[in-house]
């Protein structure tokens, strides 16, 4: 490993060796988080209004905090200790990381040692460009290759605007092209042959297409004109080949996708939006009051 410490005050990965079960008796918020930030950490550092330090201890463990400010589900507020009974309101840990990027944010500097070894990634989702960054630091010379417009995968494409603006997404991702990884855009790899050209020019490929089927339902007419499954529905508003204006929208199921469908055909037209789910509101996956209150003024249907 390159002395990442060695030109900034804070490691740009982390190579600590967690105690697991302390965290998870002493600190819910952390042991609730998929990535286990230090969540503690970042809010002492912004409680001393340092905010390029609360960016960099995000960083450490998740290379997207712009995005994930935004439209993480946020587990770990529902673990705060301030929001057991009697004692008030969770902290706001998603929105305070947003802060954190938002104003913290810096260009890295780092000494990398080149190792003279290239990797090619087909993909420039999440898994992708994490795969990117962390070997960019080891010094691999890194190419992703990218089938769309742009990179960010699902957080580009799956996730409209309105909840995470492209600009954010485009900003996490520079960190990394910072670091001297390449993005080829509007390259596809879909055939044996494209393979194996790809696989005689570098050391190693990673293939990391991304889950982009969606679970079907056994249900009748779902060939029929009109009717799209959540994420294509997403992926052409967000790529903007939807072309419809839909007067009637009934969406499908209880997540957020559901929700991101809903509230896009709000804002292209639609004269009424519902939400059929097979069970009751309380197993419904998405965070909670607040996307209700949007729902609410949107005046969708649930
Ligand atoms: S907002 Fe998400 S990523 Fe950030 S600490 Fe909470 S669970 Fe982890």
């Amino acid at each position: 490993m390159p002395d990442v410490a060695a030109n900034t005050s804070l490691p740009i990965v982390s190579t600590d060796v967690l105690d697991r079960r302390w965290i998870d008796v002493n600190i819910p918020c952390q042991a609730a988080c998929p990535i286990m930030t230090d969540v503690p950490g970042y809010i002492e550092a912004i409680l001393n209004a340092d905010f390029e330090t609360a960016y960099r201890i995000n960083r450490l463990d998740n290379i997207f905090p712009g995005v994930l400010g935004r439209v993480c589900h946020r587990p770990c507020e529902s673990a705060c200790r301030h929001g057991r009974e009697g004692l008030g309101e969770p902290v706001q840990i998603c929105f305070l990381k947003r802060s954190a990027s938002d104003f913290g944010m810096k260009p890295v500097d780092l000494d990398i040692d080149a190792n003279g070894k290239s990797v090619c990634i087909i993909g420039a989702g999440p898994s992708g460009l994490t795969a990117a960054n962390d070997l960019a630091i080891l010094g691999y010379q890194v190419t992703v290759f990218e089938q769309y417009e742009e990179a960010g995968g699902m957080m580009r494409y799956g996730i409209p605007e309105f909840r995470l603006p492209y600009d954010i997404v485009r900003r996490d991702v520079k960190s990394i092209t910072d670091l001297g990884v390449e993005i080829r855009t509007n390259t596809r790899i879909d055939s044996w042959e494209a393979l194996d050209k790809v696989k005689k020019e570098y050391d190693a490929v990673i293939v990391s297409g991304g889950c982009m089927l969606p679970t079907r339902l056994d249900l009748p007419g779902l060939e029929s004109d009109g009717v799209y499954w959540g994420l294509d529905f997403m992926m052409r508003s967000n790529r903007e080949t939807l072309g419809i204006h839909p007067k009637n929208v009934v969406v499908i199921g209880g997540g957020f996708t559901a929700l991101d469908c809903a509230r896009t055909s709000y804002r292209i037209g639609a004269a009424s939006t519902t939400i059929a789910y097979r069970r009751t509101r309380e197993y419904m996956s998405f965070s909670g009051e607040a996307e209700l209150e949007h729902l609410h003024e949107e005046g969708i249907r649930l």
